[in-house]
């Protein structure tokens, strides 16, 4: 079960690197690239969806 209402997907992540570093939970990770949010980690800080040039996150209720 999930802690939190909510989570952050992914769509259409272009590789750009531009939101390397910037969760304070470190609970983005990427595979072949392409980044993915590890739910358990996540806070719903939302300083990656702001930090996403091409909306590729995107907060889900
Ligand atoms: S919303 Fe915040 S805590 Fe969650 S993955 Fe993005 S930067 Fe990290
Ligand atoms: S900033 Fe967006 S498009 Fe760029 S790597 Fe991160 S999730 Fe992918």
């Amino acid at each position: 079960m999930q802690e939190k209402d909510g989570h952050v997907a992914v769509m259409g992540c272009r590789k750009c690197f531009k939101c390397d570093n910037i969760c304070p939970c470190r609970a983005l990770y990427r595979v072949d690239g392409l980044v993915r949010v590890d739910y358990s980690k996540c806070i719903l800080c939302m300083a990656c969806v702001k930090a996403c040039p091409n909306k590729a996150l995107v907060p889900i209720d």
